[in-house]
């Protein structure tokens, strides 16, 4: 099976998250799976880099604000190519564009047009996990783009797309998509399962839980999402079409 696997800031925060989170990455590519690794920023480090811009620079500058943040993904995919290797796991990280992932020109809020596959597919080929860095693509100009605020997700059902994976896991710090935030609800329900049409309502009221358009993708792709944990390990909530589940 091909796996693609996502991992929020939260899930990444630190030395022992990330070293949970390529433990399981490496036990699956142990058992001969094929596994795509996509990663977030650390913990608060898009806020933070964002504060900071603001104190250098209070106009709009989007382009070099894409340059900018692109970096904290890039940083997290480093560290977690370096924590797979240190299993004794071969593993490789790959920004947006040396994953091929080609955007438009909207700067901050880029929209991936078509990912080329190439390089990851040698790099699979190659008995490697692919660790690749969210929320970030590379414009018709050549120049760096984001795909939006917790666009990391939509990295993660595009490479599923394109690599026609089998599954994409969306790893966070809640085990599963409710019908309301669970953080500010303590009696709010978890789905075991959940259309895309559902879940879409659900992001278009503010459940930043998934990017709005990793939604849309994955129903146009058909793409399996599970949304769980990322410290339980356990089962967490299948979107999909109702005949998948
Ligand atoms: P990540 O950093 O893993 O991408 P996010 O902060 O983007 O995580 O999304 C997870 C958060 O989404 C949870 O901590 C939760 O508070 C919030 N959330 C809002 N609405 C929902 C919902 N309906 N179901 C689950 N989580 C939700
Ligand atoms: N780091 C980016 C953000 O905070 C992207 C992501 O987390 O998906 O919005
Ligand atoms: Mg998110």
């Amino acid at each position: 099976m091909l796996y693609v696997q996502k991992y929020g800031g939260t899930s990444l925060a630190d030395a022992d998250r990330i070293r949970i989170a390529a433990r399981r990455s490496a036990e699956l590519a142990r058992q001969g799976h094929g596994v795509v690794v996509v990663v977030s920023a650390q913990g608060d480090a898009t806020d933070e880099m964002i504060e900071k811009a603001a104190q250098i620079n209070k106009r709009r500058a989007i382009r070099e604000m894409d340059a900018y943040l692109a970096a904290g993904e890039q940083m997290s995919a480093g560290l977690m190519a370096m924590a797979i290797g240190a299993l004794g796991c071969p593993a490789v990280s790959l920004t947006g564009w040396q994953a091929g992932i080609h955007t438009d020109g909207n700067h901050g809020s880029a929209r991936i047009l078509q990912v080329d596959t190439t390089r990851i597919r040698r790099e699979l080929g190659l008995g490697k996990i692919v660790v690749v860095a969210g929320f970030q693509g590379v414009d018709p100009e050549g120049d760096i783009t984001t795909l939006g605020r917790g666009g990391s997700d939509t990295t993660a059902v595009a490479l599923a797309a394109w690599l026609k994976a089998d599954i994409c896991q969306i790893f966070t710090d809640v085990d599963g998509v409710y019908d309301r935030d669970p953080r500010l609800f303590p009696d709010a329900r978890r789905f075991r399962q959940i259309r895309y049409g559902t879940m879409m309502a659900l992001v278009e009221n503010g459940a930043q839980v998934l990017h709005d358009r990793s939604v849309e993708l994955a129903r146009e792709h058909g793409i399996r999402l599970e949304v769980l944990s990322a410290f339980t390990g356990e089962p967490g909530t299948i979107v999909g079409e109702l005949e998948s589940f």
